[in-house]
């Protein structure tokens, strides 16, 4: 993702482990297209040991959100991308997990899995976009179609539209023009 060296990224997409790179820009070009954030996609780190649960063979989203939390330097908002599966302590998995109204979010391709690989990227934007929607102070919505809508299943995922209904879009606005 190309980000003008004068105007200051909002957003630093951090991939960790390996992943398809695909994923991570479509990522990227969607949380700049629908949020309007500048996004800069950053080279692959290694995968979260620190977070891994071997019991449960996942990494622990909290975990990995305190860390990126803690960096100082970069865009005031990080978002980490992994293949492995995710999840935290109370529950089975996760999509993805955000700090509301914070500075970091993680998300997993791991359960978005489908042979039509632009399915797979559509969830994994959505995911991506919903997260940050979060970071930016958004709670879910009950509206029909919205992306700050909560998808326990992935056919609730695929039934979201890839935008937020007007109430969230207005609040997105506002807070975006707060953070510039
Ligand atoms: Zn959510
Ligand atoms: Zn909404």
């Amino acid at each position: 993702m190309e980000v003008n060296p004068n105007s200051r990224p909002h957003l630093d997409l951090i991939p960790l482990g390996n992943l398809d790179p695909l994923a991570v820009s479509i990522m990227g070009a969607h949380l700049q297209a629908v949020l309007g954030l500048r996004t800069q996609i950053h080279p692959v780190r290694s995968n979260p040991e620190y977070a891994f649960m071997a019991m449960r063979n996942q990494f622990d989203a909290s975990k990995i959100i305190k860390a990126l939390a803690t960096e100082t330097d970069g865009a005031p908002f990080k978002l980490g991308v992994l293949q492995s599966d995710l999840s935290i302590p109370i529950l089975t998995y996760v999509y993805g997990e955000s700090q509301l109204g914070g500075k970091a979010a993680v998300v997993s391709l791991h359960r978005l899995f489908d042979i039509d690989r632009q399915l797979v990227y559509q969830r994994a934007a959505k995911i991506g976009v919903h997260e940050v929607g979060h970071l930016l102070g958004l709670e879910h919505c009950w509206q029909a179609g919205c992306l700050m809508r909560f998808s326990k299943q992935l056919e609730q995922l695929d039934r979201l539209a890839l935008d937020f209904c007007d109430a969230c879009r207005y609040e997105i606005v506002r807070r975006l023009k707060a953070i510039s």
